[in-house]
């Protein structure tokens, strides 16, 4: 047999799968781009029902996501994952939740992001994603205590752009006067001296593209598996 020369890393996707289809093709491709040939990246994707996690993130019932989410992690574990990521920013709130049910590596989004921007040196940050990641401290509280100003727009902007992800872009639906509603909030945080803008949701970047924003843009589906590549590689000795 060949050399094992992969870590095998567990995915909890399918939130949405527009989403997890880019996770699934970058990861890939950064495999491809360092390893050559024929390599292809050694994962294990769980793909959960995004219906009915989305209802259940509309009624707040959080406790029941963290139960599936530690579920997920666990059936990841048992089919032999050494790693485990959630391809989306808004289910990161569940994150001490898969912490808890697993003993394995979890590559955080939001760290994964910081590190970026740091690479940058930027301190004033822009973040769009859903009314979740937006306002809630399990993300936002993240990168403000990395050093990090975050910059998020007012609230009927928010409503609208958490509808656009949910009504629009997770299903596929990608369309111009949406790309400009968003492209009209990033200018306005530019404005207030936004140095760059997380995209915080995975699907957003389906959406934007660097050559749409005035400032640079932080991708955070991009990143992630950036870090995934990172993973898949980091002991070729296992
Ligand atoms: N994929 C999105 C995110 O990154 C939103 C979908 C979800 O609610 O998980 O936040």
């Amino acid at each position: 047999m060949a050399d094992q020369v992969q870590r095998t890393l567990g995915i909890i996707g399918g939130m949405s799968w527009e989403s997890t289809e880019s996770y699934y093709r970058i990861i890939n491709e950064g495999i491809k781009a360092e390893l050559g040939g024929l390599h292809s990246a050694d994962l294990l994707i769980h793909s959960v029902e995004f219906a009915l996690i989305n209802e259940l993130q509309e009624q707040g019932r959080w406790e029941e996501l963290g139960i599936m989410m530690a579920s997920s992690g666990k059936r990841l574990q048992a089919a032999s994952a050494q790693g485990l990521m959630i391809a989306s920013n808004t289910m990161h709130k569940l994150f001490d939740d898969l912490q808890l049910a697993t003993d394995l590596p979890l590559i955080h989004i939001a760290d994964a992001t910081i590190d970026a921007i740091k690479v940058q040196n930027f301190s004033k940050i822009a973040l769009l994603g859903t009314q979740f990641t937006m306002t809630q401290d399990f993300y936002k509280q993240r990168l403000i205590d990395a050093g990090l100003e975050v910059l998020i727009h007012a609230e009927d902007e928010r409503a609208e752009v958490h509808r656009i992800i949910k009504k629009e872009l997770c299903v596929g639906d990608f369309k111009d006067s949406s790309r400009q509603y968003y492209i009209d909030v990033i200018n306005g945080l530019a404005e207030q001296g936004a140095e760059g803008v997380i995209l915080g949701c995975t699907e957003i970047g389906l959406l934007i593209k660097q050559a749409d924003s005035p400032i640079p843009v932080f991708d955070t589906t991009a990143i992630h598996a950036a870090a995934a590549v990172d993973f898949l590689l980091a002991d070729t000795t296992l």
